[in-house]
């Protein structure tokens, strides 16, 4: 996912991140631009599901689809604490 900068619109990194209601979680967002460096906060909603599955919806199946699984440089913003951030 990627954030800009509201100062500079320069890429931005998710540097922490803390669940707010079910359905939002704020973002605590740096700058990487090193003549910026601002830090902000953003917000993470969800809005609405556009098309739903049509047979249920089940967890995946990691020994088909191993792409799913977290990659351990992605912050997995469905977690509870955040995930630390790799160099
Ligand atoms: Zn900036």
């Amino acid at each position: 996912m990627l954030v800009r900068c509201p100062e500079c619109l320069s890429k931005a990194r998710i540097a922490a991140s803390e669940q707010i209601t079910s359905n939002t979680r704020s973002l605590y967002c740096q700058c990487l631009n090193l003549n910026c460096s601002a830090t902000f906060n953003a917000s993470l909603s969800f809005d609405k599901i556009i098309r739903s599955p049509k047979q249920g919806s089940e967890k995946p199946d990691f020994t088909k689809q191993p792409e799913l699984v977290a990659n351990a440089n992605q912050m997995d913003l469905t977690l509870e604490e955040p995930a630390p951030c790799l160099p």
